[in-house]
């Protein structure tokens, strides 16, 4: 193996190497010193050892990329070494190092009244948490005070954890980019770990957000995209869930005006639906293991209802391995089909493929519910569901009869109205 790598680098020539990553350096006004902090990214072809590797090798592909990215690391044949000794010397041009040396890095001071409202762009989903995109749009409008014409969307951002032992590290470190096609700038921002109130884990009264970048581009003056955000966000997620992205895109579409800030994203409009589905899903889950899920979900309900007063405890009933399967029905479904019932005494009862992620090594899981209509308040209310990989007779009965098990006699409905397709 070692060998092979020798024999790789020695296909390198190492004037020609240093001639191409010069010429690179020269031509996209990047400071040596940033060659350290770039990694390489697979197909990014604005990326610096990207452009580097198409210099010298005429072509993209990554393994060349990562080639030469391990010579800069390792210093081959001195190769590092020789780019930062004879970089100081570049020629670079009178505007171009004025622009450097005047806008290389911006304060922006954010007062106290301010430090409110970044509070509210916090994820706190736990204490590595992030600001969300609303933060951008903030970000945005400071850095055009400042004189500038881009408008940025978050590439990473995270705050520091609570308990970290990385005594160096920011309090709150963040990447972004410019959004117009043509400029791609890259802002990286930083809140100092001295402006954390230490004891709290919050923001002192007033901080500054350190912003660097490469340089000051003069582009137009780019505005604020439209997002389907917050509340709005999770409705549309949960729309896209039921109602699938092809049918949400379809009522969006006819609907153009409740969803307008939604389908300006033209472009990323299915992906975004695509990515808002994968989200929903994933955010309520504890396990990848759908056996593991449904146990956490059946511990966690029995302490929600496990008041003294209620005959039926929990949420999630029955959990069976294999075939996977598992019954959901509570006391508040009862409670409410008992004054349903009065007026109308039916169970619509149906089933689909489609709601339950696969199970490995097993047939495909179907989700059966039993619906019932409340006439009065003209809504449809799930009375008890269950999911099952078996789909026959046996397994079907068996959760009907586990249903007719937990309610009372009278509480079975007049009719059942089933599919027969
Ligand atoms: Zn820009």
């Amino acid at each position: 193996m070692t060998k092979f790598r020798q024999c790789l680098k020695s296909e390198i020539s190492l004037n020609s190497l240093i001639k191409a990553t010069i010429e690179i350096l020269k031509r996209y006004h990047v400071d040596h010193k940033l060659l350290d902090s770039q990694r390489p990214a697979k197909n990014n072809e604005t990326n610096i050892w990207n452009r580097i590797a198409r210099a010298y090798f005429k072509r993209t592909e990554y393994k060349d990329v990562i080639n030469i990215y391990s010579w800069w690391k390792r210093n081959t044949k001195g190769y590092r070494k020789f780019i930062e000794d004879s970089l100081p010397s570049i020629p670079e041009s009178e505007e171009e190092m004025q622009i450097d040396d005047d806008f290389k890095s911006i304060d922006i001071n954010i007062s106290k009244d301010e430090v409110s409202i970044l509070k509210s762009f916090i994820l706190i989903y736990d204490y590595s948490s992030q600001f969300n995109s609303s933060f951008s749009d903030f970000l945005s409008e400071k850095i055009q005070e400042k004189g500038f014409s881009c408008w940025v969307s978050c590439r990473s951002n995270r705050f520091k954890k609570r308990f970290s032992q990385k005594k160096k590290s920011q309090y709150w470190s963040g990447t972004y980019q410019c959004i117009v096609p043509n400029c791609r700038s890259i802002y990286k921002c930083v809140i100092d770990d001295t402006e954390r109130n230490k004891r709290t884990n919050h923001f002192s009264n007033e901080l500054c957000i350190k912003v660097t970048f490469e340089k000051k581009n003069d582009h137009k003056k780019a505005t604020k995209v439209n997002r389907c955000s917050g509340y709005k966000r999770q409705r549309q997620s949960e729309i896209v869930m039921g109602n699938g992205i092809v049918n949400t895109i379809i009522e969006n579409t006819i609907h153009n005006q409740e969803n307008q800030a939604f389908l300006d994203q033209k472009i990323t409009n299915r992906f975004t639906l695509g990515m808002m589905k994968s989200a929903l899903k994933h955010f309520y889950k504890i396990s990848n293991e759908a056996f593991v899920d449904a146990l956490a979900a059946k511990n966690l309900t029995d302490q929600i209802f496990s008041e003294s007063e209620t005959h039926l405890k929990g949420y999630v009933q029955e959990i069976s391995l294999s075939p996977f399967g598992f019954l959901m029905l509570s006391q508040i479904q009862v409670n409410i089909w008992s004054s349903i019932k009065k007026f109308h005494s039916v169970w619509y009862f149906d089933a689909t493929g489609t709601i339950h992620k696969k199970i490995a090594n097993q047939r495909k899981p179907f989700f059966y519910s039993i619906v019932v209509h409340d006439v009065k308040n003209k809504v449809f209310f799930p009375f008890s569901e269950f999911v099952t990989t078996a789909q026959d007779q046996t397994s079907i009965s068996k959760y009907l009869g586990l249903i007719k098990n937990k309610i009372q006699k009278d509480m079975l409905p007049d009719i059942i109205v089933v599919d027969m397709s």
